[in-house]
């Protein structure tokens, strides 16, 4: 095939339809939650063979106990390059692949199983988009794909959120292939989200016999509460959400311990900097004299700020889709976070959601539209041969 015509690349997407679907399928009959290392190390090697085949040069960012992340390149890597982004982990545990195996769904329109779309959907486009780009020999930029072993964790056991920043850097625009949606919307913005504990220590007493020498950590906790659920800004886009208390142990007891998680959604990493500070300052403040408080964050994932880049990225991708005859997109931000964020915080023009269509991934719910694969495979294949 040496014909890189849209309809040319168009109509080998037709013919591949049964292949890519057994890929599809391959991918989702594969245990590989973010916490099954082995598993997701799995995939990454199937993922390896298939992009050696397409000429790709692949290697592993490794983490002991995460999945590894996996990198791919094509063409020469000095010059601007083009970064293709997903991940490879889900968010089910061992046992789903056989429990509940990649299945068509009864009106022959939609396909379930775990993962289906969030996202080895997106995966099975990426592969078959390397794989039609080289049968052509296409070569406009170099490529540089990257697939995370623990997205759906926020990479809380891994450096791969740094590591994909640094991998971005120099890239003239990236493309994330999330989870889409049935209106076809594509995403220019993400909420970040953080979670922090705060840990109280106080002293112990009996009730009846020496209330006084108690130091109430549930006290201190419920009075720290006010404060910090006043960290919210709508107008910043950030919100705190005081989500889990627990202390104490019986009522005839001064409570020793206590603890409680806040999660943080926010839109500017300016917002998140404010509130993480504000929230030391909470931590530090003893109000129930005696108590320690002690603050950790476990979890963080970036925001995808919203950018004129972005954009821009977004119109041309945009205007080429409907040149092409694919159905005209709109811009989103949604409060779910992804790893286009590390792009953009590289200071590259991404776009996000260009995967498989459906709805409610992380359950069992989960469903994808067959027709949204071949799609958004001509979508790619037409914006990477005219942008
Ligand atoms: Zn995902």
């Amino acid at each position: 095939m040496t014909d890189n015509s849209l309809a040319a690349l168009f109509s080998r997407v037709d013919e591949l339809r049964p292949r890519m679907m057994e890929t599809w399928a391959k991918l989702v009959n594969r245990d590989c939650g973010s916490r099954n290392k082995a598993g997701v190390d799995g995939v990454g090697s199937d993922v390896r063979a298939f992009l050696e085949a397409c000429g790709y040069r692949v290697s592993f960012r490794e983490y002991e106990k995460a999945g590894n992340m996996l990198i791919a390149e094509k063409g020469d890597m000095t010059k601007p390059f083009v970064v293709l982004l997903g991940h490879l982990d889900t968010v089910f545990a061992d046992g789903e692949a056989a429990r509940r195996p990649f299945t068509i769904g009864e009106s022959g329109l939609t396909v379930s199983g775990p993962g289906a779309l969030d996202m080895k959907g997106g995966v099975t486009i990426m592969l078959y988009a390397a794989k039609i780009l080289s049968e052509v020999g296409w070569d406009r930029y170099p490529v540089k794909i990257i697939l995370a072993g623990d997205e759906e964790v926020g990479h809380c056991q891994s450096g791969a959120a740094d590591a994909m920043a640094e991998e971005a850097d120099g890239a003239l625009m990236g493309f994330n292939f999330e989870t889409s949606y049935e209106d076809n919307a594509l995403v220019v913005g993400r909420k970040g989200a953080a979670q922090f504990r705060l840990d109280v220590k106080g002293v112990g007493a009996h009730a009846g016999n020496n209330p006084r020498d108690g130091r109430n950590a549930v006290s201190e906790l419920c009075r720290k509460e006010p404060l910090i659920s006043a960290l919210t800004d709508w107008d910043e886009g950030t919100s705190i959400n005081f989500g889990v208390i627990h202390g104490g142990t019986v009522a005839n007891a001064i409570p020793e311990n206590a603890y409680a998680v806040v999660d943080v959604r926010y839109k500017k990493m300016a917002g998140y900097r404010r509130v993480k500070k504000a929230l030391q300052e909470i931590a530090d403040r003893v109000i129930v004299e005696g108590t320690k408080t002690t603050l950790r964050q476990t979890i963080s994932f970036a925001a995808m700020e919203r950018n004129e880049k972005s954009d821009e990225l977004f119109a041309r991708v945009n205007a080429i889709a409907v040149e092409a005859g694919l159905p005209e997109m709109h811009p989103i931000e949604v409060g779910g976070a992804s790893d286009s964020a590390y792009l953009v915080l590289a200071g590259v023009p991404t776009v996000c959601a260009l995967g498989v269509k459906g709805r409610f991934n992380h359950t069992v719910r989960e469903y994808a539209v067959i027709d949204s694969l071949f799609e958004r495979e001509k979508l790619i294949l037409a914006v990477l041969s005219k942008i």
